[in-house]
C-alpha cells in the first residue's frame, strides 16, 4: 500500500513538472505566480517543481518583471539551449543527424554515408555518426530521437523489420541507450517525417494530415487532432507494400505489385531504362546506356517535356494517387502532404497524383482536401525524431 501511494505522489509530481514545464516552454518570460493561474496548480506546488527545474537547468531566472502594486514578480523562462537533442534520420544511403536546440532550431549536422553497408556495419556507422554528435557537447544532451525505414515498434524501440538495412528484431533503441548512457526514441522515418511537418510546417496544433514520403520507398505519416497514430503494432501507414497491380513485379519485401515497384524512384528510374532502348525520339535513349539513366536524368528529361520521361512519371504518379483516394476515404483528412526524393518532378507529378487521387476518392470528401507537396525540405525526419524525443522526455510539443 504504502509504495502504492509511494508511486501516485510520483507520478502526481511528474505531471505538475511537465505542466508547469510546458506552461514556461510556451511563454516567453512568466512569473511563478502566472504560473500557478495558468496551471490550476497552487504558487506552493509550482515553486517547489520551479526549484527543480532551476537546480536541473532546464529553466533560469530573467529578473524581476513588472509589478502591479507590491514587490516585482522574478520572471522564468526556458533558456533555447538548455538541452540539445539528437535527431537523426537513416536514410537509402546515407545516415544525417543534427544537434537540435529546444526551439528545432539545428546547431550541427553530420552525415555519414552507409556506403551500401546493412546489419553491423550500418550500426558501426550509426555508432560513428553519434559519437561525432554528442561527444563536443556544447549543452546538456536530452536523449536521441531516430527514424529509420522499416516496421518498428516504438514503445521499445526495436526495429522489427527493415529490409534494406537488413535489420530484424533489433533492439536498436535499447542498444543504443545503453551504449551511450541516453534515452533513445525510434521511429518509422514516415512518422518521424509527419511529426516533423505537424510541427514545423505552420499547421494549427490539433490539425490532421497524411504525410507521404516517396523516395526508394514509399511510407505514410498519419497525424490525427495533432497525435501521431501508429497503428496496432506501430505499423500505421505502411502504404508501399500493399500489391495494388498484378505486374508480377517483385518488390524487395518478397512480394508483388506492390506500389513501391509502381510509385518509388526506384520504380520510376527502372522503368525508364526498360523503356529507353524502345524509344529513339526520347533523350534517355540518347544517354550512354540505358543503365546510366538515373533521378537526376529523369528529373531533367521531365523538365525539358520529353514524352518517355512524362509518360513514366504520370504513370507513377496515377499508381500513388490511386492510394491516396483511398486513405480519404478511410480517414477523411483534409490535408495530404508529400515529402520525400520523388517531389523533386514538381508540378507535373503533383497534378497527376492530385487527378487520380480525386477521380478515385468520393467526390464530396476529395474537394474538401488538400494534396501538397511538403515545403521543409531534407531536414523533415531529423526534427521530426527531435520533437518525438522532446514530448517523450519532456512532455513537451516542440515549438518555435
Ligand atoms: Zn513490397
Amino acid at each position: 500500500m504504502r509504495s502504492l501511494q509511494k508511486a501516485t505522489h510520483q507520478q502526481t509530481r511528474l505531471i505538475n513538472q511537465q505542466l508547469v514545464l510546458r506552461s514556461l516552454y510556451d511563454q516567453s518570460a512568466v512569473s511563478r505566480a502566472e504560473v500557478a493561474r495558468l496551471t490550476g496548480l497552487t504558487r506552493t506546488t509550482v515553486s517547489d517543481v520551479v526549484d527543480g527545474l532551476l537546480e536541473a537547468g532546464i529553466v533560469e531566472e530573467l529578473g524581476p518583471g513588472q509589478s502591479t502594486g507590491g514587490k516585482a514578480p522574478i520572471l522564468l523562462r526556458v533558456p533555447d539551449d538548455a538541452r540539445h537533442l539528437v535527431g537523426i534520420e537513416v536514410g537509402d544511403s546515407l545516415l544525417t543527424g543534427a544537434i537540435v536546440n529546444l526551439r528545432g532550431e539545428v546547431r550541427r549536422r553530420v552525415e555519414v554515408p552507409l556506403d551500401g553497408r546493412d546489419g553491423e556495419m550500418a550500426l558501426a556507422r550509426l555508432d560513428e555518426l553519434i559519437g561525432a554528435l554528442v561527444e563536443p557537447a556544447a549543452a546538456p544532451i536530452l536523449g536521441i530521437g531516430i527514424g529509420t525505414p522499416g516496421l518498428i515498434d516504438t514503445t521499445t524501440g526495436t526495429v522489427r523489420w527493415a529490409v534494406n538495412l537488413d535489420w530484424r528484431d533489433l533492439p536498436l533503441g535499447a542498444r543504443l541507450s545503453e551504449q551511450w548512457g541516453l534515452p533513445v526514441h525510434v521511429a518509422n522515418d514516415s512518422h518521424a517525417a509527419a511529426l516533423g511537418e505537424h510541427t514545423f510546417g505552420g499547421h494549427p496544433p490539433g490539425e490532421s494530415m497524411v504525410v507521404i514520403k516517396v523516395g526508394r520507398g514509399i511510407g505514410a505519416g498519419i497525424v490525427i487532432g495533432g497525435q501521431l497514430y501508429s497503428g496496432e503494432g506501430s505499423g500505421a501507414g505502411e502504404i508501399g507494400h500493399t500489391a495494388i497491380a498484378d505486374n508480377y513485379r517483385p518488390c524487395r519485401c518478397g512480394s508483388v505489385g506492390c506500389l513501391e515497384t509502381l510509385a518509388s524512384t526506384r520504380a520510376v528510374v527502372q522503368r525508364a531504362r526498360e523503356l529507353a532502348p524502345h524509344a529513339p525520339e526520347s533523350s534517355l535513349h540518347a544517354s550512354a546506356g540505358p543503365e546510366r539513366i538515373d533521378l537526376d536524368e529523369l528529373v531533367r528529361a521531365v523538365a525539358d517535356g520529353d514524352d518517355l520521361a512524362r509518360e513514366v512519371l504520370l504513370d507513377s504518379a496515377r499508381h500513388l494517387g490511386r492510394t491516396i483516394g483511398g486513405l480519404i476515404g478511410t480517414l477523411s483528412i483534409h490535408h495530404v502532404v508529400l515529402v520525400g526524393e520523388m517531389t523533386r518532378f514538381g508540378e507535373p507529378w503533383l497534378t497527376a497524383v492530385r487527378r487520380e487521387a480525386h477521380r478515385s476518392a468520393l467526390a464530396m470528401l476529395a474537394d474538401a482536401t488538400s494534396i501538397e507537396i511538403g515545403r521543409l525540405g531534407g531536414d523533415l525526419v531529423v526534427l521530426g525524431a527531435a520533437a518525438l524525443l522532446m514530448t517523450r522526455e519532456l512532455g513537451l510539443a516542440l515549438s518555435r
